[in-house]
């Protein structure tokens, strides 16, 4: 295999974000959540952050010319070579439409599940800020109540995790997102599906399979 090189397109909460870390690991390849860049930037009070600190505090998407901008930084560099996993992105058509031209990747890989499901698994969802370190109370809770499991330090709730939020992100996703899949299961070849609703476990295995 001479690099793995995955798109991973997935409601928050389908659970995505989980497996691309385990890949990550496994394939010693980077993990790239478009949120997580956003969230670092505005941590880190950059112009981008600055920009987008409101949109996502309203649960809306950043423009698609701030999005492309920073995920195509983050291709071109060499560091991707051997492969990444891209997570968050795309988000509308036009960075599908972007991306499907100017990018190959191995595989498009589609999480399929219900609403419900995702509203039950976001709302428990817990995160250790310092390390990305995803918990969740009921599937996977820390060993210590919101305690991160190697530190220590205090686990959180996203903002945009609570349930006024998520419902506002769903619908945004789902409104986007039909459209986007259409759209790369006509012009690319190598989209696969992946039944969400099942373990974690089961959903990495069937992803090995694919890759
Ligand atoms: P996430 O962690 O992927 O749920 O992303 C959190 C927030 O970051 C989203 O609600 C958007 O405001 C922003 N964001 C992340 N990825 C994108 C993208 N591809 N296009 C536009 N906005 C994005």
């Amino acid at each position: 295999m001479d690099s793995v090189k995955l798109v991973l397109i997935g409601a928050p909460g389908s659970g995505k974000g989980t497996l691309a870390q385990k890949l990550a690991k496994k394939y010693d390849i980077p993990h790239i959540s478009t949120g997580d860049i956003i969230r670092d930037h505005i941590a880190q009070e950059t112009p981008v952050g600055l920009q987008a600190k409101d949109v996502l505090a309203r649960g809306e998407l950043v423009s698609d010319e701030l999005i492309m901008q920073l995920v195509k930084a983050t291709l071109d560099s060499p560091k991707m070579e051997k492969g990444y996993i891209l997570d968050g992105f795309p988000r509308t058509l036009a960075q599908a439409t972007w991306f499907v031209q100017n990018f190959n990747v191995n595989h498009y890989i589609i999480f399929d599940i219900s609403q419900e499901t995702v509203i039950e698994r976001i709302s428990g969802r817990r995160i250790h800020p310092a390390s990305g370190r995803i918990y969740h109370t009921k599937f996977s809770p820390p060993k210590v109540e919101g305690k991160d499991d190697e530190t220590g330090e205090e686990l959180m709730q996203r903002e945009d995790d609570k349930p006024e939020r998520v419902r506002n992100r769903l619908k945004v996703y789902e409104e986007l997102t039909f459209p986007i899949i259409a759209y790369i299961e006509k012009n690319a070849d190598n989209v696969a599906h992946i039944n969400a609703e099942l373990t974690e476990t089961e959903i990495l295995s069937a992803t090995e399979k694919i890759i």
